[in-house]
């Protein structure tokens, strides 16, 4: 408090509206190249500062402003104060795969809980690097209650902002470039829109997040689009829109079924768009954006996982060319509390796989990565009471 008081000279004008109900504070994140300069400005500092705040944040990773020495000692605090209020507070890590699997509950600024996943794998031929995946969360809850998925049983809190999804990212980014998570030193490969929330359904601050990932230096993170995956449930307008953004990230589809009549039931969106409108709409996206796009498909047990169902599914991707514009990502289903159901048997899956292959699509089975610290998909909660250490 005494620190704050002592800085109150050196205090920036305000430059951001007050916060309102239930929306975090604005940040130096959430704002692009030319509304920074113009907060800069409005705050009473050269315009040239905004390039300098931006290369410590984003290029050096540095989230301490009051060792930034290349501004003002009498400014730093302020700057602090006025672009860089705290958005996230970690609430606990847990950590499995010796530390290269890592999932962070994190407590917005009204108290809501989200949570994001650090994945590191090694690069194929060379054990010196790795490569390293973060999964992140755009909504506290979520809105769209597929029934097999933990998040969808807690319902929506709230959208988060750019900020707080940027920040999931740079927190794993500093943690790495600070080389403290183990594998040794490293950075940000990939991103996954496959935690907590529809992307598709925040969709401003989701692509607002997208850009500042995306953005080279000093402006963003210099991510590429193509290391970035939104993963929807199928909200077919948003998708279009998407495909005409103009960024190439990697669409995922959760389809989990072939059928209207069963996806009615799993994927409760689908009464609102068909099976045929949803396919329709990734494939135009993989026509507009020259992506392949993943077709989400978790094996349930007796109720989605039948050969019929692996030759339905194969039909409805064929009827909209041929198989370079698509591939399957098989998920084991990781069962939920409570939940009456659970994962393929291994002869189902073998064979739901193979009957894929056989006509001819590309297909992969997800590997199930922090399943016994709830970090695998589907299994974010937070709850706060999932600790598991
Ligand atoms: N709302 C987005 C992101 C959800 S999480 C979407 O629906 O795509 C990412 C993936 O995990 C989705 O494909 C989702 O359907 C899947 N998923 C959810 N719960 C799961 C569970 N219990 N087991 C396996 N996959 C699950």
């Amino acid at each position: 408090m005494s620190e704050r008081a002592a800085s109150d000279s050196t205090r920036l004008p305000l430059v951001f509206d007050a916060p309102r109900r239930g929306k975090p504070p604005t940040h130096w994140t959430d704002l692009d190249p030319a509304a920074r300069k113009e907060a800069v400005r409005r705050a009473g500092l050269p315009a040239y500062r905004a390039d300098q705040i931006s290369r410590q944040w984003f290029d050096r990773l540095n989230d301490d402003p009051t060792t930034w020495t290349d501004l003002p000692a009498a400014q730093r605090e302020a700057v602090a104060e006025t672009f860089f209020p705290s958005l996230l507070d970690t609430v606990h890590d847990l950590s499995a795969d010796h530390g290269h699997t890592v999932k962070t509950l994190w407590r917005l600024h009204d108290g809501a809980l989200v949570e994001s996943v650090l994945m590191r794998y090694p690069r194929q031929g060379e054990d010196q690097h790795m490569r390293t995946t973060i999964c992140v969360s755009s909504q506290a809850g979520c809105g769209m209650a597929c029934p097999f998925c933990a998040t969808g049983q807690g319902g929506l809190q709230r959208n988060m902002s750019t900020a707080e999804i940027v920040e999931q990212v740079l927190a794993g980014a500093r943690a790495l470039h600070r080389g403290e998570i183990a594998g040794g030193p490293g950075r940000v490969n990939n991103i996954v829109f496959m935690g907590m929330g529809e992307p598709l359904a925040n969709y401003n601050a989701v692509v607002g997040a997208v850009r500042q990932l995306i953005a080279p230096g000093p402006h963003g993170l210099g991510i590429s689009a193509r290391g970035i995956t939104v993963s929807t449930v199928g909200l077919v307008p948003r998708i279009r829109q998407l495909a005409d953004e103009g960024i190439p990230v990697t669409l995922a589809l959760s389809l989990h079924a072939p059928d209207d009549e069963l996806r009615d039931e799993i994927v409760p969106v689908n009464t609102r768009w068909k099976v045929a409108e949803a396919v329709d709409a990734a494939w135009q996206y993989a026509r507009a954006t020259k992506r392949r796009v993943s077709i989400e498909y978790a094996l349930i047990k007796d109720v989605n996982d039948q050969a019929h169902r692996a030759d339905l599914l194969a039909k409805v991707l064929k009827r909209r060319g041929d198989w370079g514009w698509v591939h399957v990502n098989l998920i084991p289903l990781n069962p939920t509390p409570g939940s009456r159901w659970t994962a393929s048997r291994p002869a189902d899956e073998r064979e739901f796989v193979r009957r894929l292959e056989a006509a001819g699509v590309p297909v992969t089975v997800r590997d199930t990565r922090g399943r016994e610290i709830d970090g695998a998909c589907g299994q974010l909660a937070a709850t706060g009471s999932n600790r598991k250490d």
